[in-house]
């Protein structure tokens, strides 16, 4: 039923493919990770007119403009591009993040280099872009799992070092709980508070885990509180079939319902008429938080990554990927750095990548790696200390900020020295490895507010600055626009 439904949505889309060319961009990425203010300068450099020198299209002239239009799915909430912006730009100070899946359709006009496009397109490209939270992603490895198997894996990676005394409280009260007692509501609500408040904690500045199913218990979107999200797993589960009427027996068809009414569904409507992805990763976060976070980190891409590489013998993510052909994972924030380190941060980004990608399938979406600020919020300059010469960047830190002792009120400027990232990776994923908890790279990672919008020489508000966005899109979309 699935793939019926599948395929007919394809062929739908291709059909309003052929009268109006369209590109359904999906951008994803776990909570905080940038998909709003990417989304937003995106839409404001094409809008505007961006700098844009290596992205094709814009560099050669051949833009002839953007405009927003009504999206084609009336059923999606729209993506409030105008409110995002407004923040940004007039306040300066960062949107709303993303909570739930939106969309909204970007007309660009272009001149066709090519006679053939020129003559059936008349050089119109709708772009289509989806925000959905990285978490729901992270769903799909569920969708092979009964509640038993993933019992199970919740258990042990609970039980692992980097959780272990987070996942305490729940770990505790869901030992006391025989699962084939009778059920009830108040168990049931008891455990999904306790499991969601632990994941809670795994996702804060300090751990910054990212493998934390199943996303709705932290991004429940219009979900929030129905049954099919009051479960959890049981953690000391028998050998013997659950009773009718047990705690287990409700625990396993709420799972079950979970996979059915809410993953699914998405995958299928949402993710599987997606043509191309953006994968935006907090590199940095994790590295300042540790090797267990980078690790999971890892996890948490492998698993995301072969929603789009599915391999061998698994239906259904096949039918979800068939139609994504390139992937960008993008490692953001790079404007907290000093550009002689945006290569290093690539390159960092690049072997996580690799060795999230170990063991995924070999065919599939093409897979690449960028290091960018979606808003630059930092200008560069040097300072001296000591008699060294050191690059510095500067900006004005948001109010409630702290550098050691100092604390800021949102209003002043400040340079701050970034630190450095390793100029090899090497050096940093054998420290990964060996277990060693003292990472090399220290990163000093201060919170800046949005950038003030510089005026053109006759008068008028320039778009919004950033680093490399102009490479992503010429990988998103500059074959689309030739
Ligand atoms: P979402 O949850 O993925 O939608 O994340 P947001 O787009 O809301 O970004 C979360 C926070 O990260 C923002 O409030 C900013 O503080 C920061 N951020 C995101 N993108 C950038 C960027 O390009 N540069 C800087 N300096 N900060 C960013």
């Amino acid at each position: 039923a699935d793939e019926a439904l599948i395929a007919f949505d394809t062929l739908t889309d291709r059909a309003s493919n052929l009268i109006e060319p369209t590109l359904r961009l999906g951008v994803t990425g776990l909570s905080r990770a940038g998909k709003t203010v990417f989304i937003t300068s995106l839409v404001h450099n094409l809008l505007h007119g961006g700098r844009l020198p290596m992205f094709q299209a814009s560099h050669s002239g051949r833009l002839a403009g953007a405009t927003l239009e009504p999206q084609p799915d009336d059923a999606v909430p729209r993506f409030q591009y105008e409110d995002h912006a407004a923040r940004l730009i007039e306040e300066r100070l960062w949107p709303d993040s993303t909570r739930a899946i939106s969309e909204l359709r970007l007309v660009i006009e272009y001149e066709s280099a090519s006679g053939w496009n020129r003559f059936f397109s008349g050089g119109r490209l709708c772009l289509d872009i989806v925000d959905y939270p990285g978490e729901w992603l992270l769903d799909l490895p569920l969708l092979g799992q009964d509640f038993a198997a993933f019992s199970l894996n919740a258990a042990s990676l609970a039980r692992s070092s980097a959780r272990l005394d987070l996942a305490t409280p729940w770990l505790d009260r869901a030992g006391t709980i025989d699962p084939h007692k009778p059920a009830n509501e108040g168990d049931a609500r008891e455990l999904a508070r306790l499991y969601t408040d632990y994941l809670r904690a795994c996702k804060r500045d300090e751990r910054a885990l990212s493998t934390l199913p199943p996303g709705r218990f932290l991004m429940p979107g219009d979900l929030d509180g129905s049954p099919a999200l009051t479960f959890a797993p049981l953690p000391n589960l028998p050998d013997t079939p659950a009773p009718k009427g047990s705690l287990q027996a409700m625990m396993e068809r709420r799972f079950e319902s979970y996979k059915s009414v809410v993953v699914k569904p998405f995958f299928r409507e949402h993710v599987a008429r997606l043509d191309r992805q953006i994968v935006l990763i907090d590199a940095m976060q994790a590295m300042n938080a540790g090797r267990e976070a980078v690790i999971d980190l890892e996890r948490a891409l492998s698993d995301v990554l072969s929603c789009f590489r599915p391999g061998r013998g698994n239906l259904l993510t096949s039918l979800v990927s068939r139609r994504i052909d390139k992937v960008l994972i993008a490692a953001t924030k790079a404007d907290h750095l000093h550009h002689e380190s945006h290569d290093r941060l690539e390159a960092i980004a690049r072997r996580i990548v690799d060795r999230a990608s170990k063991d995924i399938g070999s065919s599939g979406a093409h897979i690449e790696v960028l290091a960018l600020a979606a808003v630059r919020a930092t200008r560069e300059a040097t300072a001296r200390q000591d008699g060294e010469t050191l690059p510095v960047i500067v900006g004005i830190p948001l109010e409630g900020e702290k550098i050691g002792t100092e604390s800021f009120d949102g209003n002043r400027k400040t340079a701050i020295f970034p630190g450095d990232l390793p100029l090899n990776p090497d050096s940093f994923f054998k420290a990964v490895d060996s277990g060693s908890q003292a990472m090399p790279p220290d990163i000093n990672i201060v919170r800046f507010r949005p950038p003030m919008i510089e005026l053109s020489d006759s008068g008028v508000k320039l778009s919004l600055p950033h680093i490399r966005l102009d490479r992503a899109l010429e990988y998103l979309l500059g074959d689309r626009l030739a």
